[in-house]
């Protein structure tokens, strides 16, 4: 079972692309200064299956280009089904991870992949000692330039 709030619309989290976020509830990882402890709580949002992310999806057709999930890879077999389903409608599919890796099977669905959990005193991908990377997984090309701060 994968919980998510209501999805919103993003401009920057996946560069040159339209993405529609979905926030995944129930990280275990624990980052202290985690901009988004709401997530922790596996027990907050609705309900994501197959069927309500059609849903959404139709909602947004011709409005976006992309989806990003921010977190959801603990429940792999079905986020590789959201995921399969957006490739369908020619979306491009984007996961932010706290994780170092993920495995081959998702990685084979995404476009792009941010990987590394949020160390404070490193900071996110705005910053140019970063622990965290964005990845375009077809070429490997890290494009974390695209986030730093002018
Ligand atoms: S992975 Fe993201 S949501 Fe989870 S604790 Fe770290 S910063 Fe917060």
């Amino acid at each position: 079972m994968l919980r998510t709030f209501v999805p919103q619309v993003c401009f920057q989290e996946v560069p040159q692309e339209i993405s529609l976020g979905f926030l995944c509830t129930g990280c275990q990882i624990g980052c202290r200064g985690c901009h988004s402890p709401q997530l922790w709580d596996e027990n907050k949002g609705e309900p994501l299956t197959l069927l309500t992310f059609s849903k959404w999806l139709v909602q947004y057709q011709g409005l976006i280009t992309c989806v990003v999930f921010f977190g959801g890879e603990w429940e792999e077999v079905l986020l590789i089904q959201l995921l399969k389903e957006a490739k369908l409608q020619g979306l491009k599919t984007c996961l932010y991870t706290g994780r170092n890796d993920v495995s081959m099977s998702l990685k084979a669905q995404l476009t792009y992949l941010k990987t590394g959990p949020y160390i404070d005193t490193l900071g996110g991908l705005e910053t140019p000692n970063t622990n965290q990377r964005f990845i375009e997984l077809s070429t490997g090309q890290l494009l974390n330039a695209h986030f730093l701060k002018e």
